[in-house]
């Protein structure tokens, strides 16, 4: 452990380095959780989970700070197993905010220690006083840009930023927002990678599951036009076939094609990475690029407005109306043709791996092994979702 952070710290920030490697040295399993020893962890792992859905405070126990650390991955897994995407974008942002609030209240020392052992960013420490601020950190352009664009203050621009030599110095209120935002984003892009899309809690811990539905049934309006995660192939509109068919055989398609197959995508519950995957034949394809923007659409940079795929007549009026079926005679958006199939049952088959989750956010079925999740998953296997 870096000698600066203790324990406490680790409590803290349970998504730095060392509170993995402190994680591991308990060689649990996520089953292991479901024991009455560890009752405690996951009592605080469901208390972390339930204040994010209702806003409340999460008050830190640093008394006991092992509880603090062990009950983080837990409280992670079990949003991720929700299966809910209004969840991780609200969780995530419910630990961004507590973690900023804790992080503005450390030393510089700190707060750079804590960036470096937890996104790995080259911080520099300075003390540039300027006619009208304290400037104590200074930050590789990249790794500034690779946050920046989310905050929509024009202050935040790099042209508003006191740049050097490929630097951009920043104040400590800057620079923990800033690192807020990273571990956000993090939490967000992590739900989309595989192995954490189709997870699912050991069969011990699925009751808490079912709590948390439970707990969600009153926010229902705020996600229930959420799909199923993963595209239900027998649901999807001809005009979308027909553009996944022209990027499977490599060509390059137009703007209103790329636009069109990416907000559909995205709004029936894709990944960016999913999404950037159907990009993979085409001849000009830039990944860099394309993440940029496909995340931009999806709401996760930029705007934070999630685009919505356009109605029918703009396709038709793009030309990629294609062969249009029975059922495109009563619609009047591709979206509404692919939720009224699968509501008919469309796609017997779940969306990728596993079994479609519920409405309620609940997983259905076996408990499966802990896949990407959990304290230390299943023995021997797989990383956490931090
Ligand atoms: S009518 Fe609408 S949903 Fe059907 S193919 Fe045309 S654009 Fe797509």
């Amino acid at each position: 452990m870096s000698k600066m952070l203790t324990k406490e710290d680790l409590a803290k920030y349970p998504f730095l380095d060392q509170s993995a490697a402190f994680i591991e040295g308990y060689n649990l399993t996520l089953s292991d959780l479901s024991a009455p020893a560890y009752s405690g962890i996951v009592g605080r792992a469901v208390e972390r989970v339930r204040c994010s859905i209702e806003g409340g405070a999460s008050p830190l126990q640093l008394g006991d700070p092992e509880t603090e650390i062990l009950s983080y991955p837990l409280a992670l897994a079990l949003v991720y197993a929700s299966r809910v995407r209004w969840l991780v974008n609200r969780f995530a942002t419910f630990e961004a905010k507590r973690c900023e609030e804790l992080l503005k209240m450390e030393t510089a020392p700190k707060l750079a220690e804590v960036a470096k052992a937890s996104f790995g960013w080259r911080v520099g420490l300075e003390d540039l006083k300027l006619e009208w601020e304290r400037l104590t950190f200074s930050l590789g352009m990249a790794e500034y840009l690779e946050v920046a664009p989310q905050f929509h203050s024009p202050s935040w621009k790099l042209t508003n930023k006191y740049v050097d030599r490929g630097r951009v110095f920043l104040d400590a209120k800057d620079f923990a927002r800033l690192l807020a935002e990273n571990l956000k984003l993090r939490i967000i892009r992590k739900a989309g990678e595989e192995g954490v899309k189709d997870f699912e809690l050991p069969a011990a811990l699925q009751p808490h599951l079912g709590g948390i539905a439970g707990l969600l049934e009153g926010k229902r309006q705020l996600y229930e036009d959420e799909f199923p995660e993963g595209l239900v192939d027998d649901a999807r509109p001809p005009c979308i076939v027909a553009i996944m068919n022209d990027l499977s055989a490599g060509k390059s398609l137009s703007h209103m094609a790329r636009f069109a197959i990416t907000t559909f995508m995205l709004n029936v519950g894709e990944s960016v990475d999913g999404v950037l995957k159907l990009f993979g034949n085409v001849a000009d394809f830039d990944e860099g690029k394309a993440r940029y923007q496909v995340e931009h659409i999806a709401g996760i940079t930029g705007s934070r407005t999630k685009y919505a795929p356009p109605k029918c007549e703009v396709l038709r009026s793009f030309g990629l109306c294609a062969e249009p079926d029975r059922l495109c005679a009563t619609v009047s958006h591709p979206l509404n043709y692919y939720k009224r199939k699968v509501r008919a049952g469309a796609g017997a088959k779940a969306p990728t791996g596993g079994e479609a989750p519920t409405r309620e956010g609940r997983v259905k079925g076996r408990g499966r092994g802990a896949g990407a999740a959990g304290v230390g998953g299943e023995k021997g296997a797989q990383g956490r979702p931090r």
